[in-house]
């Protein structure tokens, strides 16, 4: 089978041909229809993430159907359409995992990460970790709720729960994104209104983000009229922590979403006064991955994307690194 390999540091991806891997345990070989393309990806080939196994094959919003079980599978059938997102493998025995933190997990495995992802023809997962999808759709339009979807809903009921009941609620997005653009649509049908900052200057993805009900859209240099109640930051730059810190309330948070960020640079205490908070969102639970695709499902959330072939992953990252992409960058396969 075909995968795009992460071969060296600082090399791009390089299209490979790699032997078919079979399913063991509770694996399955799933033939991959679709997976996106995340902003984790651009961190992972920029070396920002520690302990890189070279080589390694990116993706992990990875949409596919059953080709093989291994010889312990048991909850999916061949056929089935399955999710595989970047929660992979937890030990089951750590703090974290017998308190309901899984995503914390001290042995956790990721997919396109410390295990091979989806931007290959094939992948192995294992069933536990995976997520039932409907067989009708787009596979292309599913991927990005897989990682944009669930881990940006994550930082959102981080963000939201539990603040300001009664009246109307208002949420900064910092970076408009793919994920952005999905939580603005779980945002809206909540109740709660959506301020989105891009780039400064960034007017198509200002628009972009007004036409997905966004109230107020403006730079990330700009302040609204008035104050946030939270503001989640999907933009990897450190120095957006004290811009958002300086548009939320008193009692008001600041969740930053991205594995990983530029340095945090020196800001005045009084930004933080007033019992304002920052937070950073780890990874997914299994339980994440299932309320968010019911959710995703019961609100009919509409995925934007661009399509690119598996061998054109490198122009894929390119166009999500320059913020040239309206929505989400997905890999599509063709059909078997
Ligand atoms: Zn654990
Ligand atoms: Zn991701």
């Amino acid at each position: 089978m075909k995968a795009m390999r992460f071969v060296s540091p600082g090399a791009p991806l390089v299209l490979t041909e790699v032997s078919l891997p079979s399913p063991r345990g509770h694996e399955l070989l799933i033939r991959v229809q679709a997976c996106g393309v995340c902003r984790t990806d651009l961190h992972l080939l920029d070396g920002e993430l520690p302990a890189i196994p070279f080589p390694v094959t990116p993706g992990h919003e990875i949409v596919g159907t059953v080709a093989a079980l291994g010889p312990e599978a048991s909850e999916f059938r061949i056929g089935d359409r399955v999710g595989v997102p970047w929660l992979a493998f937890t030990c089951g025995e750590c703090l974290y995992c017998r308190s309901s933190r899984e995503n914390l997990c001290e042995r956790a495995r990721f997919t396109g990460y410390t295990r091979d992802g989806g931007y290959a023809e094939q992948v192995l997962a294992d069933e536990r970790y995976c997520l039932p999808l409907p067989a009708a759709g787009a596979a292309a339009e599913l991927a990005p709720l897989l990682c944009a979807g669930l881990i940006g809903y994550r930082a959102y009921r981080l963000a939201c729960l539990g603040e300001t009941v009664g009246e109307p609620r208002r949420l900064g997005l910092y970076g408009f994104g793919a994920a952005a653009h999905l939580l603005a649509q779980v945002a809206r049908a909540q109740g709660v209104q959506v301020f989105a900052f891009t780039r400064p200057g960034d007017t198509a993805g200002q628009r972009f983000a007004r036409e997905l009900g966004a109230e107020w859209a403006g730079g990330s240099d700009e302040r609204p009229g008035e104050w946030l109640d939270a503001a989640i930051l999907f933009a990897p730059v450190g120095a957006l922590v004290s811009a958002a810190l300086g548009c939320v309330r008193p009692g008001g948070r600041v969740v930053c979403a991205g594995i990983h960020m530029s340095d945090v640079p020196a800001f005045p205490y009084r930004l933080l006064w007033g019992e304002r908070s920052v937070s950073s969102v780890a990874n997914l639970t299994r339980a994440d991955g299932r309320e968010f695709l019911s959710l995703a499902a019961r609100l009919h959330l509409k995925a934007t994307v661009q399509r690119f072939a598996l061998g054109d992953a490198n122009l894929a990252l390119e166009r999500l690194r320059s913020g040239a992409l309206e929505g989400a960058a997905v890999l599509e396969l063709p059909e078997a």
